[in-house]
């Protein structure tokens, strides 16, 4: 079984954080360290640790991470100018919280996509 992370805790309403959106599969959230004008987290309610942790049957929850990043853009203005989204994966990718998430990043170019 997964350890639970501070995410579980924020999707229970255990601890605070300005929660924008949530439903039974998935909630999103402000990033409380903003890398851009918004960032936004989107995950499951379901601890899922990783990526690599991904089974089919999560396939409806993690479909419903991109249609609610739609509505988050449309409802932050973002939408038209354009956004990134961001999955990391364990500690190459720089994953620090082991519940997948996916960040919503944008209101100001971000440039060129780091690959090195
Ligand atoms: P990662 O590096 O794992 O992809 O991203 C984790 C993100 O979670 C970071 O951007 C970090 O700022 C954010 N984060 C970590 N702890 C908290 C928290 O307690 N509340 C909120 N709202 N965001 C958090």
């Amino acid at each position: 079984m997964a350890e639970e992370t501070i995410f579980s805790k924020i999707i229970r309403k255990e601890i605070p954080a300005d929660i924008l959106y949530q439903d039974d599969l998935v909630t999103a959230f402000r990033d409380i360290t903003p890398r851009a004008p918004s960032h936004i987290l989107i995950i499951p309610n379901k601890l899922i640790p990783t990526i690599n942790d991904v089974e089919e049957s999560d396939e409806l929850a993690l479909g419903r991470l991109f249609t609610v990043a739609r509505k988050l853009a449309e409802q932050e203005n973002i939408a038209e100018d354009g956004y990134r989204l961001i999955v990391n994966c364990n500690s190459h990718g720089g994953q620090e919280v082991y519940h997948v998430h996916m960040h919503l990043l944008g209101g100001k170019p971000l440039g060129p996509l780091l690959m090195d």
